[in-house]
């Protein structure tokens, strides 16, 4: 399996091999070392690119990594890693990707989105999650109501941020960024994938990222 290169933990590549991958796409290639090395990242990738395991496989290793697996007793019960995604539809394709991902260890992956009943979601909110997916919306409604602390987040990736632009989901995206309990940038690692490069995303780039690896695949 072309993926072992990445040194990613054997769950992971056991995980990654019984999905069907055999090997990393361009920007799974590419990204995996440089989210490793702890960079920050600006990808210009298209749906389709298999950018979600690009990085999710690198995010779920790094908290499997810090003690997650071995140690649960001392793994916070709050995300470590914000996945924020213009869709419902993105942000469960996401969720149903980091489960698989992380399946056998014990990992809990959080979805929530807006159109539906909060109920549910902050159920599992509660009794803990590592990798929290989320629409901006959402997102920002519970962090309003004190539901979701960013204390604990090291890894903050925003999803086809073109489409959060086009949907008007930057102002959105902007307060989740800049949340009281939100490391500042340099303090997490934050990760940005868009398929195209106009200006707002330019300068959200410079905004919210700091040193960032350009990627185009
Ligand atoms: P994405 O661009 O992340 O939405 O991925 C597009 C599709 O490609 C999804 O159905 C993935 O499951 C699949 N995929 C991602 N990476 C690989 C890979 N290395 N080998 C085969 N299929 C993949």
């Amino acid at each position: 399996n072309d993926f072992s290169e990445a040194n990613l933990r054997s769950l992971l590549l056991d995980n990654v091999t019984k999905s069907g991958y055999t090997r990393p796409t361009p920007v799974q290639k590419y990204s995996i070392p440089i989210i490793l090395g702890k960079r920050d990242l600006m990808s210009c990738a298209q749906t389709g690119s298999g950018k979600t395991a690009a990085f999710l496989l690198p995010i779920l290793h790094s908290i499997l990594e810090s003690g997650c697996e071995s140690n649960m007793g001392a793994c916070p019960q709050t995300p470590q890693a914000v996945i924020v995604a213009p869709t419902r539809e993105l942000a469960i394709q996401i969720k149903d990707e980091a489960r698989k991902f992380s399946q056998g260890s014990m990992l809990k992956c959080v979805v929530a989105y807006g159109g539906t009943s909060t109920g549910y979601q902050l159920g599992t909110l509660s009794r803990g999650c590592h990798v929290l997916i989320a629409t901006p919306g959402r997102l920002n409604d519970f962090v309003e109501k004190g539901k979701v602390s960013f204390e604990n987040v090291r890894f903050l990736v925003l999803d086809e941020a073109d489409r959060m632009l086009d949907m008007g989901f930057m102002p959105a995206v902007e307060k989740i960024v800049t949340s009281g309990s939100m490391p500042p940038k340099g303090e997490r690692q934050t990760l940005m994938f868009s398929a195209t490069f106009p200006g707002e995303i330019q300068a959200a780039a410079n905004d919210f990222l700091v040193n960032y690896v350009f990627l185009t695949v």
